[in-house]
């Protein structure tokens, strides 16, 4: 499995499918192992620079809620929405999230055969089960599969949604 998620980064890596190719440093393609895939939105800035997901504070963030869950980072499968970063961080636009998932999204989903995908926030969801508000669906399993809940970026930034993240990562933990 992981020579040919391997060779789908490889791709990732130089793909020029949708425009936001152009306002990349390098595309992010994700990484990990294990049946649990987690799905965020598009790279940020220190994404961009480093090619990799969910550095520093807000990694720290993630590891934290991951943890509640009964989780660690070394047995899920992590990766965006979209592989590149949007300019001036700005949410991805519904072609280019379609054009990101047909091409790269559901190989990674084909090949990785999660048995559970965490859906982190309205991006993740529009992305993959084209719905829009997390508010009405985090804390559920959608579909015997996708599990909603917030991204952490907006858990960071908002007490009350950390609150309703973290109550969502205990749910998740007896799903497990
Ligand atoms: S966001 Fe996805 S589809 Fe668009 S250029 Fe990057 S890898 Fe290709």
């Amino acid at each position: 499995m992981a020579d040919t998620l391997f060779s789908l980064a490889e791709g990732i890596r130089k793909c020029t499918a949708c425009p936001l190719w152009r306002s990349r440093t390098l595309a992010v393609p994700g990484e990990g192992a294990g049946k649990i895939m987690v799905v965020a939105e598009a790279p940020g800035v220190e994404e961009d620079r480093t090619g990799k997901l969910f550095m520093g504070r807000s990694g720290k963030f993630l590891d934290e809620m991951l943890k509640m869950a009964g989780l660690d980072r070394k047995n899920i499968f992590l990766t965006g929405s979209v592989k590149c970063h949007p300019p001036q961080n700005r949410k991805p636009v519904s072609r280019e999230l379609k054009t990101c998932k047909e091409l790269w999204l559901d190989k990674q989903m084909s090949m990785v055969e999660p048995e559970l995908i965490v859906v982190l926030g309205g991006v993740a969801l529009k992305s993959l089960l084209n719905k829009s508000k997390v508010d009405d669906l985090h804390g559920k399993l959608i579909d015997g599969k996708y599990f909603v809940t917030y991204h952490p970026a907006a858990a960071m930034r908002f007490p009350s949604v950390r609150k309703k993240m973290e109550e969502d990562m205990t749910v998740l933990k007896r799903l497990l």
